[in-house]
């Protein structure tokens, strides 16, 4: 099983598309293992994109992901980062294919609703970044777990 990290960015909260989005990861069968409602702090949202802070949209990202609430969630789920990053679509919304969250959703190349750790190292270090609190994540077996996978899958 593998644990990655996403963002509802403040334009999800802004447009009352939590629910919606949150619904794209359950109904998939990611397991919920962590989640937090807050307006974070510019360095917190700078130290995450970091690896963009030569680009020229840096500065409008950062004040993109502080103008309002950002909601954290933890997914856990097989091969979990991929799937996420195949639910989530396209970076360009405009490009995404419908079905994706972005592609059903959004028109903007910046303003995409959600952000998806894109391998195990970043989920490791982004996991740590928004959740690095003792009893920020939850260990739990959903009931539907034996139904999620087969036997083999969970073995
Ligand atoms: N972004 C942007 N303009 C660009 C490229 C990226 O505004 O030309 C923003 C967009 O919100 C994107 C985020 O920067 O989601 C991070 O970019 P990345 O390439 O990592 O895309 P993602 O992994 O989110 O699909
Ligand atoms: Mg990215």
């Amino acid at each position: 099983m593998e644990r990655t990290l996403v963002l509802l960015k403040p334009d999800a909260l802004q447009r009352s598309l939590v629910g919606p989005i949150l619904s794209r990861f359950e109904q998939k069968g990611l397991k919920l293992v962590g989640l937090k409602l807050r307006k974070f702090p510019d360095e917190v949202i700078k130290q995450h994109y970091s690896a963009h802070a030569e680009r020229p949209f840096y500065p409008a990202l950062v004040e993109f992901m502080t103008s309002g609430p950002v909601i954290a969630i933890a997914l856990e789920g097989k091969d979990a980062i991929t799937v996420v990053r195949g639910l989530m679509g396209k970076t360009n919304s405009a490009q995404a294919d419908p079905g994706t969250i972005r592609g059903d959703y959004a028109m903007s190349f910046s303003n995409n609703l959600v952000h998806g750790s894109d391998s195990p190292e970043a989920s490791v270090t982004e996991l740590a970044l928004f959740f690095g609190e003792d009893g920020d994540l939850v260990d739990w077996t959903p009931d539907q777990t034996t139904w999620v996978y087969s036997g083999e899958e969970l073995s």
